[in-house]
């Protein structure tokens, strides 16, 4: 059953999908645009890149949005940085995500999950003040070469 104002409801309903199309498309352009930009950048700069190997079971599709944007922009970055890295010439090394957000990178003390909303913590065994992000990083970059082997980490 059909009256005037549902159909008109309809219409604008009708524009109001095209409309969210159009955006959503325009932000998948600009994110992919973004990571070509960074990849290319990096891969460029670094003749060794170490990343997360993270676990396909925990990118997989979900309807949560921003995580499944989250996880496929993940995905593109890493595609992004394998073949940029065999155009030029340079290492992609993947490594086991296992534990690097929770193991001191200067001791090596495992003290146990912390929830994303910690930016900072201290080693508790060490009393080294670390920074989540740089700390996991020192941890996969130790992974990727255990004995050093002439790598330094850059942050930038
Ligand atoms: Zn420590």
């Amino acid at each position: 059953v059909l009256c005037p104002r549902s159909l008109e409801s309809f219409t604008n309903w009708q524009k109001a999908q095209k409309s969210k199309a159009k955006y959503q498309a325009k932000a998948a352009n600009q994110r992919r645009d973004y990571l070509h930009k960074l990849t290319t950048h990096l891969v460029k700069q670094y003749d060794v890149i170490i990343i997360e190997d993270l676990k396909t079971k925990n990118l997989q599709k979900n309807h949560h949005l921003a995580k499944s944007i989250a996880n496929a922009s993940w995905r593109m970055f890493r595609q992004m940085l394998e073949y940029k890295c065999e155009w030029y010439g340079k290492k992609l090394i993947a490594v086991d995500p296992k534990n690097t957000s929770r193991i001191c990178s200067k001791c090596g003390y495992n003290s146990g999950a912390k929830p994303l909303e910690i930016r900072e913590w201290t080693c508790s065994k060490c009393q080294t003040k670390h920074d989540r992000d740089i700390n996991a990083a020192v941890n996969i970059l130790h992974k990727a070469t255990p004995t050093g082997q002439g790598l330094a980490m850059v942050t930038s």
